[in-house]
Order: structure tokens, then sequence, then C-alpha cells
């Protein structure tokens, strides 16, 4: 009897970004909160008098950082150990899990307070810890409602994008037996009493870092809800988790980060709350850990330092513009991609930080390569020619299938042969392209029609 087929992560992506793009329902969600997104951004970004100029220069900041990552890793180690913090190198998820679980043992924590940080997704923290009798909770509301409906975050700002205000008043009702159609205000505020009491209660309190700075051994977070702000002034341990790309040289950087961050991000000029921490609590100051560790996560990222040119995609901030930017993303959503980093910038990274090209490489071939993500990116990555360049790498690993190589070489052939594209009547010509891409194209679509060429309408006069 022949074996059950276990789907490729590939063929789950076809499944479901092929039901995704014909879910009307879903495609009014996204395009509503995105058109939403889209007018803050235009607002967002005219306090830049040069935009431009801002962009470049956070390129150029960012490229700078890279090229010394080790240096700057070591000078925010030094400064930020010399105030009383304590850094652990992880080089995998296993290793950071395993860091954070052993502090939490040690020191009896049972309660945690999360905030937003999608390195710890990356590292499937909060499934961990509970898996180990400890409870963590998401403190951000997007998250927290990710965490109640045990779903994933299906955007890197955003968590619950893809739920209208009705989809999350429903929860609630279900969960906690709010009333049906509770307004925003009204969840909110229901969420806020909870939060209060764990907040106060908790143990211990996970953050992300949106930048470490090298000059001063800071943490700085960004967030719009206080919730980070809140989880770091009652616990007393506080674990910071940032991957070792999130380096800036200077707190002057923030001044330009900062803002190309949020108007990118959420349209805002700058986002409500940002919190700089330089350590635990010293003696006479009123808040604030007791302890406080940073988790700095290699996961792959060395590997990605080592691509180049696709190391440029460490620069990333992680604003999100490429993918509400993205025509795929809008289209098949970000639980498609079956991965943590979703989008254009997702579809480059992933393969890299997985360590697993070939199951993941697929991504690179999930965009049209029209360039909006270049245009829209704030760190001034070159997203699409980053996508040619992972599909260049798959080739040269000798990925694609026998019957694509195959299908490449003829393409190649007749591309340099027109006369080989000329001679076929319209009709041989349309045969071939619906065998041989007729059911790449799908059928949802209509594949176009092939006419005769411009050189044969033009010498010989056919229609
Ligand atoms: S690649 Fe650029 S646009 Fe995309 S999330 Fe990162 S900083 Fe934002």
């Amino acid at each position: 009897m022949a074996g059950k087929h276990v789907q490729t992560a590939h063929e789950k992506f076809l499944e479901a970004s092929g039901r995704k793009a014909f879910d009307r329902a879903h495609r009014k969600i996204i395009s509503y909160n995105i058109g939403c997104y889209d007018e803050a951004v235009r607002g967002g970004k005219a306090q830049f008098v040069n935009l431009e100029a801002a962009r470049r220069l956070a390129a150029e900041k960012k490229h700078h950082v890279l090229e010394h990552l080790e240096d700057h890793l070591k000078a925010f180690e030094r400064e930020f150990t010399s105030r009383g913090g304590r850094v652990i190198w992880a080089q995998d998820a296993e290793e950071a899990r395993k860091a954070i679980l052993e502090i939490f043992e040690k020191h009896y924590v049972r309660q945690v307070v999360k905030s937003k940080s999608m390195v710890t997704e990356e590292i499937g923290l909060t499934r961990f810890l509970e898996k180990n009798g400890i409870d963590c909770l998401e403190t951000d509301l997007g998250e927290y409602i990710i965490q109640i409906t045990d779903d994933r975050p299906y955007h890197i700002v955003t968590p619950a994008m893809h739920l209208s205000a009705e989809d999350v008043a429903g929860v609630f009702h279900e969960r906690f037996g709010l009333p049906a159609g509770s307004t925003p205000q009204e969840i909110t505020a229901f969420v806020r009493n909870i939060l209060r009491e764990k907040f106060i209660k908790a143990h211990a309190a996970i953050t992300g870092a949106n930048f470490l700075v090298s000059g001063t051994g800071s943490v700085a977070i960004t967030e719009n809800e206080g919730n980070a702000l809140m989880a770091v002034s009652f616990p007393k341990i506080h674990i910071a988790v940032a991957g070792i790309e999130r380096v800036v040289s200077s707190l002057e950087d923030l001044d330009l980060f900062w803002p190309l961050l949020a108007s990118h991000g959420t349209g805002q000029d700058i986002t409500a709350y940002n919190t700089v921490i330089n350590g635990p609590r010293r003696q006479g100051e009123a808040g604030g850990p007791e302890q406080m560790f940073v988790i700095l996560l290699d996961n792959g990222r060395s590997r990605l330092l080592s691509a180049i040119p696709q190391r440029r995609s460490l620069s990333c901030i992680r604003c999100g513009a490429c993918l509400n930017a993205c025509p795929i993303y809008r289209n098949i959503g970000g639980h498609a991609y079956g991965t943590v980093y979703t989008g254009p910038i997702g579809a480059i990274i992933s393969p890299h930080l997985s360590g697993n090209i070939r199951e993941n490489i697929h991504l690179s071939h999930a965009s049209s390569l029209c360039g909006k993500c270049t245009e829209v990116c704030p760190a001034g990555i070159d997203l699409h020619h980053q996508l040619l360049q992972n599909r260049h790498l798959s080739v040269r690993l000798g990925y694609p299938p026998r019957s694509e190589r195959l299908g490449m070489k003829m393409v190649k052939k007749a591309m340099s042969n027109p006369g080989w594209l000329d001679k076929p009547p319209p009709a041989i010509k349309n045969f071939f392209a619906r065998v041989l891409f007729g059911k790449a194209w799908g059928p949802g679509r209509v594949l176009p029609k092939v006419v005769n060429s411009f050189r044969r309408r033009y010498t010989k006069g056919e229609r």
C-alpha cells in the first residue's frame, strides 16, 4: 500500500494561497484594513522634509552597523553589563528557550506578562513556556486576541489584521460573555481590567527590542498601548529577546529610526510610547525590574549576514510597509505563507533564518517583482532584487525540478531564435502554452492568448 502523501511547504502554500485569493470575506477585511493604513501612512510620511534622504541615511547607518556587527554587539554587552544587566548569547531558538526557562526555574517564576515581539514568535516562546507550566500572557491587544483564539499572528505589526471589528466582538462575546456587538472601546476597557491585575501579579516580563543601542547599552522598545512599559515596571525580572541585527550605534540614531518606523508602520509621526531601558533598577529608583537580561539571538542571522547580497535584509526595522504594499500579500494574506515572517521581507529571510533553503525558497517566487516593496521600505532595502537573488541561489543549488529546468532551456532556445517563435501559427503556440503553463496558471484565471508576432504582422500582413 502506498504511503500517505505528506504535503511539502510549497504545496501547502499553493493550497492556502489559492483558497485565500478567492475568499471574498477575507479580501474585504484586508482591503479595508490596509486601505486605512495607506491613508494614515500618507500623513505620517508628510512629517519628513526629505523622506528620500532619511531613507538613504537609515540604509547607510544600518549598513555600517552590519559591517561591524561583532564590535557593536560586544560594545552593547559591555555597556549593558556595566550597569548590572546580563547578556545571554543564544545560537538558536532552543538555546534561547532553554536560557529563559532556566532563569524562570531558578527564580520560581510561574506568571509572566509578555509584550508583542516577533522574535519570540520566531522561537515559539509562549507555547514552550506554557508547556513547561508557566503562565505566559500576551498583553498587546492584538496578540491577546491571537492567544485566546489559539491563532497565529497574521501581520508583523498588526497580528489580528485578518479580523474585522465584528469578528473581534464575536470572540469576546463567546469567550467572556461580553454583549454581542461590543465596541472596540468597550473591549479595550474590558481587557485593560484583566491585564492590570496580571501586570501587578506577574513575576517576570518578556519583551522584544526594537533597537539595541550599542553606544550606551540600551534597549529601546516602541509600542502604542503602553503594555510593554507596564510589563517592565512591576515584575522583578525583565527578559528582552532581540535578534542580533537590532543594533544601532547611538541614541541619536533613534531620532531617525523612531519616526521612520512610526510613519511606515502605523502612519504616526511617532509611536505613542518609546521607552529606553538601560538596565535593571538602580538604587534610589522607584520602578523597574531587580534583574534584567537581554537574549541576543542569532538563529540563522549569521548565515544571512554571510549571504551577500541578501545580508541587506538584516537592516529591516519590521515596520510592515512592504507587506501592506505587496499585491501578493494583499491577496493571499499572512497565514498562507506558513512562516513567522511574511510578505516580501519574510520571503527573503525565511529560507536563510530557517537554514532550510529548499523548504522555503518557493516564497521568493510569490512576487510579481513589481518593486513596490523596495519603493516603500524605510530602511532602503532593495527587496525585489533580493527576491531575485534568492531565486538565483535556488537555481545555483539545483533546486528547481527537472521539468522547470528543461522548460527554461526551451524558452532560452526559443528566445534566442526569433524565427522559431514566428513560424508556428497561433493555434499551435496556444496549444503549447496550455500544455506547458496551463496548470501553473491555475483554474481561476484565463490564460492569455498568444497572437501572431509583430514581425509577422508587419512583414507578412497577417493578423
Ligand atoms: S523590509 Fe523594509 S518595508 Fe519591509 S518590514 Fe522591513 S523595514 Fe519595513
